[in-house]
Formats: structure tokens, sequence, C-alpha cells
């Protein structure tokens, strides 16, 4: 007895060889029929004895290659077609609706080992790769994932690789960018000694502490050595790039764990595919220069994932710095001739090589803690794959916001969340968000009905929104970092959200950013916030710590113990006037406030700095919180004033900001379960939705999710979407895509 089967699987399926997988598992188990790909993903028509096509089904969920990802299975029972063969059909395009493309992917051990097999046809070709791994999604300009749809089409097959790409049982079967030395893109070298071995060279020139931009797999990095103190400081300048740390790419995991402590986990994301940048704890003998990370105890280290890396990392071997090509709040350089220009007045040498780039795309960055893998920068190895968004409505498009910006495509219940994209203040920025925009609405056939913005008005994200002229929903920056935390999770109920950040603009007109909203999808009702405090020189204010720090101490009604100039002596008398400033709630002002007093640092070169070091200082001790009280009333207000004179009384007897920071961090948290509880009573919820940049901090979420779970709260952290603003866009969508399934467009902001 036989039966037919006809099989659809969902999911990222095309790309990462699962045609070949579905065709060595049906062969074995001796069914026969055929794969394709399809509008739907990968369809099967399989047909042989029934206890072999169990069999086949099972291993369809189970086997599958590590790389790809099953959402779902179909199957529905057809009538037998007597098939004599399994063959592997040719891709049929047309629809695409949802076939997923994967993500980059780091070089695999297999293609490794042919790397440097000197026997190998392929030894030393810094372009290897299979259909386990290699560029995807950042070289494809259309669906279904074919050659000539990717800017491979440009290279013609010699005819070994021919032979490979069309041999079902060869691990290079239809791997789309299948090269080799005689076919494949190459390497050139620019500013470097001539020779045939640009690897060599630029070895070499690094060797002698020179910058070299060199292409990557979403775009230019900007190379160092990062032991030469001299080389580092001078990149730094180059780039008008002051303290952000740089990332480190190490020539080896065992190299990595003589400079960082690495634990199971870590390494897990360190070797994963995805390969992103992990923030690990620097070891004090890490022999690395200082100008690297200066100021924090933690290091962005990973590892090669290119073969190119590979090559560079194991002859040069030692740590290199890789930050984005890129000058200062501009997008990574990713094409050859704008990346000589824009990169020219910083690099010594370049390093190219003439495989195009549709897609540019970072290092994605990511920090382990509470048991999860967190991603703070979403882009390389992590997009474009898709999440569910947890309602369904006509397409959407989510601006995201203008710092750290990430935009949201929405179908079908599904969201596609862009790569970072960086701060749109910059015009070339803007120029990427609306390329990148328009590829991926062409990638996921996304046709938007509606935007989503911020309800910034001043916003570019907003602007760059309703510029597509359709309907648009506003959206306020708190709700949606509590919308994105539950969709990410796949709640869809009221909670208790703790949307904590630098700054989001409130509906009153004010700066919102420590705020405890009662909310779901379809609205949300401000239910606590810090006590409010005047900011003076707007956003100034988040490059001057010590504005805040003086104004903190005015409200406190003490003494500010800052060095006094006519420039703090004006703004003094701006804050006690409360002229020409706004009123402020942010908590991230806060932690530079405190960062300031405990003598940190007054003056900052990126947003966070101070909240950054004033964490990297942080001791682990044994000493009561700050008093930081909950004042009850129809709206709770926290209120730092007994905070900072406390703060002030310990700088005065100079504890330092190892113990500030320590008294702080558990102040903040006992005042979130404080409040939380006073919530739970008002409204029965017992549910924290903890979002907004703050909760990067390891220190400030681990401290506040154990105190909350300790009061019985079930409590939501972000992980695979950013808790920063990288991540607000999947809360837009969904709370435009609700408001759409409700029919309820155009009737003003959702509040
Ligand atoms: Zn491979
Ligand atoms: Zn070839
Ligand atoms: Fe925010």
């Amino acid at each position: 007895m036989r039966c037919r089967r006809i099989v659809v699987v969902h999911g990222t399926v095309q790309g990462v060889g699962f045609r070949p997988f579905v065709y060595r598992t049906a062969v074995a188990l001796g069914l026969k029929g055929a794969v394709w790909n399809e509008s739907g993903g990968v369809v099967i028509d399989v047909e042989g004895d029934p206890s072999a096509v169990q069999a086949f089904l099972r291993e369809l969920g189970d086997g599958a290659p590590a790389v790809a990802r099953v959402e779902s299975i179909e199957q529905s029972e057809s009538e037998l077609a007597g098939h004599q063969t399994f063959a592997i059909l040719e891709s049929r395009p047309g629809a695409t609706q949802h076939a997923r493309v994967s993500p980059d992917l780091a070089a695999c051990p297999a293609c490794l080992a042919e790397m440097n097999d000197p026997a190998d046809r392929r030894n030393r070709y810094p372009f290897i790769n299979c259909t386990d791994c290699g560029p995807r999604y950042s070289i494809v300009s259309e669906l279904p994932y074919d050659r000539p749809r990717t800017t491979m089409a440009n290279f013609a097959m010699c005819r070994p690789c021919a032979a490979e790409y069309v041999e079902p049982s060869h691990r290079r079967y239809h791997a789309q960018p299948i090269a080799c030395s005689d076919c494949g893109p190459r390497l050139t070298a620019v500013g470097l000694d001539s020779g045939d071995d640009p690897v060599g060279s630029a070895v070499r020139a690094l060797r002698r502490g020179a910058i070299v931009a060199l292409k990557g797999l979403g775009g230019f990095h900007l190379a160092c050595d990062a032991t030469d103190e001299a080389a580092v400081a001078t990149l730094r300048r180059r780039k008008e790039r002051w303290d952000k740390p740089f990332a480190v790419m190490f020539p080896s995991l065992s190299a990595l764990e003589h400079a960082a402590v690495v634990d199971d986990s870590e390494r897990a994301s360190l070797t994963s595919r995805r390969a992103p940048i992990v923030l690990l704890k620097r070891r004090p003998e890490a022999g690395l220069a200082p100008s690297v990370a200066p100021g924090l105890d933690e290091l962005g280290a990973m590892l090669p994932y290119t073969p190119l890396h590979h090559r560079l990392l194991s002859e040069f071997s030692g740590p290199l710095v890789m930050t984005s090509g890129n000058r200062s709040e501009e997008p990574i350089a990713w094409d050859n001739q704008l990346a000589l220009g824009a990169l020219g007045p910083i690099a010594d040498a370049f390093l190219l090589h003439d495989r195009d780039i549709v897609a540019p795309l970072d290092d994605s960055v990511v920090r382990r803690f509470l048991g999860r893998e967190r991603v703070l920068r979403r882009a390389r190895g992590y997009v474009p794959e898709t999440l569910p968004l947890g309602v369904t409505g006509p397409d959407v498009f989510a601006a995201g916001a203008d710092l750290k910006n990430v935009f949201c495509l929405a179908r079908d219940g599904t969201a596609v969340l862009s790569q970072h994209l960086g701060d749109l203040e910059g015009l070339e920025v803007q120029r990427s968000f609306e390329r990148v925009r328009d590829h991926l609405r062409r990638l996921f056939d996304v046709r938007p009905r509606a935007v989503a913005h911020d309800l910034h008005p001043d916003y570019h994200s907003a602007r760059l929104a309703l510029d597509l002229g359709l309907p648009a929903v506003a959206v306020q920056h708190h709700h949606a970092h509590i919308a994105s935390c539950l969709v990410e999770n796949g709640r869809d109920e009221r909670v208790i959200g703790v949307a904590w950040d630098g700054a989001g603009f409130g509906p009153d007109g004010t700066v919102w950013g420590g705020e405890f909203l009662l909310a779901d999808l379809d609205g949300f009702e401000r239910a606590g916030r810090l006590r409010p405090v005047p900011m003076a020189g707007g956003d100034l204010a988040a490059r001057e710590p010590w504005r805040l720090a003086l104004a903190h101490a005015v409200e406190a009604g003490l003494p500010w113990p800052g060095a006094r100039s006519p420039k703090t002596e004006a703004v003094e008398a701006m804050i006690r006037k409360r002229v020409l400033t706004t009123p402020t709630s942010s908590a991230g002002r806060l932690f530079d406030a405190v960062a300031s007093l405990a003598g940190l640092r007054d003056a900052c070169s990126y947003e966070g700095q101070a909240a950054m070091e004033l964490e990297a200082a942080t001791l682990e001790l044994d000493l009561p919180p700050y008093p930081f009280p909950v004042i009850d009333g129809t709206l709770l207000e926290l209120d730092a004033r007994p905070l900072i004179a406390a703060v002030l009384a310990d700088a005065r007897r100079d504890a330092g900001p190892g113990v500030i920071g320590w008294r702080f961090h558990a102040a903040l948290a006992a005042a979130i379960e404080q409040a939380c509880r006073l919530l739970r009573a008002r409204s029965g919820l017992g549910t924290v939705a903890l979002s907004g940049g703050c909760f990067h901090n390891v220190r400030l979420a681990a401290q506040t999710v154990a105190r909350l779970e300790c009061a019985g709260f079930e409590v939501l952290l972000q992980a695979s979407v950013p808790s920063g603003d990288g991540g607000i866009a999947l809360g837009q969508a969904a709370i435009a895509t609700r408001r759409l399934a409700r029919g309820a467009v155009g009737r003003g902001p959702v509040l």
C-alpha cells in the first residue's frame, strides 16, 4: 500500500539547504515525488509506504538544517501520482508572499576546513561558502532567492562550481553564492604594497599601525591593531569618535578568553551562525589599548565570521579593532566607490572586493543576562528574520524612532524589522532609511495601507512616514516600548508597563522617560512617573550631565557641588525661574545627574555614556538603597529629592561611584517594586512589562526582576528585540495594525 501527501513548509526555508535536505531524507526512505520553492515556502509532493511517509514528516521538523527555521508544516492527502523518482524542481517564481530570506551566516566549519586544506581547490579562497553559510540578505535583490536575483549574478560559474551547484548530493547544491578563485569575487588592495597577496599586505600594514578599511559582509569595517594605542587613538581622532567603545575581533575563542570572561551561554552567542558582537566583562590583563573602550569594564568582542576575516586574523594573529566603516553620523559604507571617498580621510589603505552589497548591515550587538541573549543592536545575522506580530490587519509601515532608527513592515500577522540604521539626524542615514525601506518592502511584498510614527512633531522618522501620503497613526513613544515588549512575548492583555529611557515625547508636551503605564495594544493610561525636573538646554542636556545634576540639586533645595562659571549661573537661573526649560520625567537623565554627582563625568561624547560608566563603576555591596519614595496619588510620583540629598551626602564624604552606583541602582529597583505594588492594588494587574533603553542595564534589569518576582509579579522583558529605541517600531506596528483592524484610523493619536 502507498500514500501521497502534499506538504507545505513555511519559515526560513529558502537559501538554507532545505531542498537538498528534503531530497536526501526522501531518497533515504525510498520515497518518490518532488520538492520545489514556491510562494508558500517549500512544497513537497511525496509518495510511498505510509510508515516511511510518517517518518519523513517527523524528520522534516526534527532534522532540518541548523540554519533553517521551520514555522509550520501543512499537509494534505492526495491521489497517487505514480512518481518513479524523487526530484528537486526549479523554483517557481511569481508570488513570494510567505517566503523568507535568511540572514547572513558566519562561515561554517566545513568551508573553513576546505579553505585551510592545501589540497582543496578553494584553498585560501576568501569567499568560500555553501548552503550552510555565507551571504544571504546582504546580497539578495529580489525573491525567490536564486543566483540571478543576487549580486552574484555578475559572476559566471566555472565548470567545477556549476557541477557542484546542480548535484543534489553535494553540500553546495544550489548554494547561490557558490564561487571559487577561478570564477568568483576577488580581493583588491588600494594603498597597500603591490603583490598577489592582498591579505598579506594588509596584515603587514596593520602590524605597522595602519588603519585599513575592509569590505566585509554587510559593509566596511575600519580595522587596526587593538593592542597599539597609537593606532587606536589615531582611528578615534580621524573618525571623530571620542569615547564610544570600539568592537574587537579576536583570532580565536581562546585568544578572546584571554581578554574577557566568557561563560557557556556567551560562548554560544559568540560561536553561533549569527556571530554578533557580545558585550563581555573585560579582564584587567586583557592587553588591549586603553582607547579601545575607555571608562567601561566591558568589551564588545566578536569572532571572525567571513572567510576573509579568518584569513586576516589568523595571519595577523592578534586582536583587531573592527568598527563600522562610517564617518561620524553617517551609515556604514557598503559601496566601493563611495567608501573610497567617505573613508579616504580615515583609512591608510583599503581591502576591497567585487561582490556588491544590496543591504548594508552593521554588526549586531548582544549582551547575555537573566538567562537569555538580549539583542541591543539588531542587524547582521538577525535581520530579516520575521517575528509574529500577534495581531492581523492591513499591511503597515512603522517608522520607529529617530535615534538608533529601525523601522518595521507588517503584514498578515508577521513583522519584519529593518537592520539598525542609525541616527536619522544625518541626511545620509535618511537616504539609507528610504532605500532599505523600499528594498524590504519589495522583498517581503508588503503594501502598506497605513503608517505608524512617533508622536514627536519634529521627528525625521515621522516626516519620512507621513511623506508616503497614507493614513497615519501617531503612537506615543513609551506606549510603543511597552507594546514592543508585549508583542515579543506573545501577549495582548493589559499590563503594568514600566518604560524607562532617555527621552520620548509626551502628549503633554514635556519630555517623558520614567513612565508607569497601564497599557495594552489598544491604548494606555499614564499611571506614574518620576517627579519632573526642569531640563535646560534641550538636546544639550543629554550631552552635559551637569545640567541635570544642577536641576536635581536645585529641586532638592541643596547646593550644587559643581564648579561654577557664568554658564552654570545662567543655567541655574533658568532652572530656578523655569524659563527656557522643559520639564522631564526621564530616568536616563536621572542616571546622568547621579553619574555627574558621583564625579564620573560632566560631558558626554555619546548618548548614555554617563549612565554606562555609572553602571560599570558600580560595586557589588551590601548597603541600603537610597531613599526613593513613591508618592501615592492619581498619578504616582517617584520623588528623587531624598535620593539626590543622600547622593550629595555620599559624594561629600567621598564614598565614590562604586558605592553611589550600588545604592542608586538598588533604590531604582526598590521604587519600581513599590510603584508596581501600588498599581497592582489599584488595577488588579499582576504582569509587569519592562522596556526602554534603561533595561539594557544589567544591574537595573536583574535587581528589578528579582524584586518584582519576589513580590509575585510575572515579569516580561525583551530579548530578540532591543528594549531601546531600536525596538519601538515593532510596538508601533502592532498598535497601528490593531487600530486599523478596528477601523479607527484618523481619530488622532492612540492614547
Ligand atoms: Zn559553509
Ligand atoms: Zn568556480
Ligand atoms: Fe525610548
